[in-house]
């Protein structure tokens, strides 16, 4: 098997490059009322960063991406609607076996990124034949974290630097997965998805076979319930769901926090529009985009991968 390894030495950084390159002067004029120090901090920083996205650069040469409408029968612009009721009886499903499998296992975030990492090179691996090797470092802040309230966490494509913002419980390790699918190469955000969801899905591990359950379950309720908090409870309450689980996902849509405030939403909608210009549906790519993803790959009759990895 062919391994190229990315060195990603940025990811290895104490703190954010990209924020001290943006941070350090702003911190020292604030602070001390210099601009030296802090420009010759960001100066330093950006030669690090530089130097580091080029040698990752150069590792990725020899990459071969998947294939995703070979491999799956579907990729970004071959998506099939996937019919309401199909969605309602997948919840359903998903409901059931999430309550009979529930497992309250947890790693330390440390070792769920070593894990996830794992599993994302194996399954990625089956389908090139190479095994892409790439850091397993997470941080959890990043100046991101200010612009982009709503995000989980963040990918910086540059220097693959990866942060999660919070703790998602149930959620982790497919948040990580996500990420890393990025740091992977993968930048657009509905391969990320799904590469995240087969390793998971695939991993035979209790623990990250429910993670990747309940981002399946949270997104086919987002696409039910559109961005009405109110129906995404209705929907959530109609689910035979163990009442731990019924509570998580209740908190993922607080009634208060309906209400996102305008700068978040013209961020969000920056971001779709960003999210456009590349060749993606848009924000829709994480929920509609992902759930139809699995259902055309589901109905498919030229994928190479086993239909089985989008099974419930
Ligand atoms: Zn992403």
């Amino acid at each position: 098997m062919e391994r190229i390894v990315i060195p990603g030495r940025a990811t290895y950084s104490p703190v954010a490059l990209s924020d001290l390159i943006v941070g350090a002067p702003m911190a020292t004029r604030l602070l001390l009322g210099a601009t030296v120090p802090g420009q010759v901090v960001a100066a330093g920083a950006l030669g690090y960063y530089v130097g580091s996205a080029a040698r990752d650069w150069y590792a990725r040469r020899g990459v071969r991406p998947v294939d995703f409408q070979a491999a799956f029968g579907v990729d970004v612009d071959t998506l099939q609607p996937m019919p309401e009721g199909m969605r309602r009886a997948e919840c359903r499903e998903l409901a059931e076996v999430l309550s009979d499998d529930f497992t309250v296992a947890r790693r330390p975030r440390e070792e769920t990124a070593k894990e996830v990492n794992r599993l994302l090179e194996r399954y990625i691996a089956q389908i090139t034949g190479q095994e892409i090797v790439t850091s397993s470092e997470v941080r959890s802040f990043t100046l991101t974290r200010v612009l982009f309230p709503f995000a989980l966490g963040t990918c910086d494509a540059i220097s693959g630097d990866v942060a999660i913002f919070q703790d998602m419980d149930v959620l982790e390790p497919h948040v990580i997965a996500h990420e890393f699918a990025h740091r992977k190469g993968y930048l657009k955000e509905l391969h990320a998805q799904v590469l995240a969801f087969f390793a998971l899905r695939t991993s035979g591990d209790p623990e990250l076979v429910q993670s990747a359950r309940v981002e399946r379950l949270q997104r086919n309720l987002a696409v039910l319930a559109d961005s009405d908090a109110a129906a995404f409870h209705r929907e959530v309450d109609a689910l035979p769901l163990r009442p731990a689980l019924a509570r998580w996902f209740h908190g993922l849509r607080p009634m208060e926090a309906a209400d996102p405030g305008p700068v978040a939403t013209a961020m969000r909608k920056l971001y779709d529009q960003r999210m456009k210009l590349t060749g993606q549906n848009g924000i829709s790519d994480y929920d509609r985009g992902f759930t139809d993803f699995l259902w055309t790959f589901r109905n498919s009759d030229t994928a190479t991968q086993p239909r089985v990895h989008a099974a419930i």
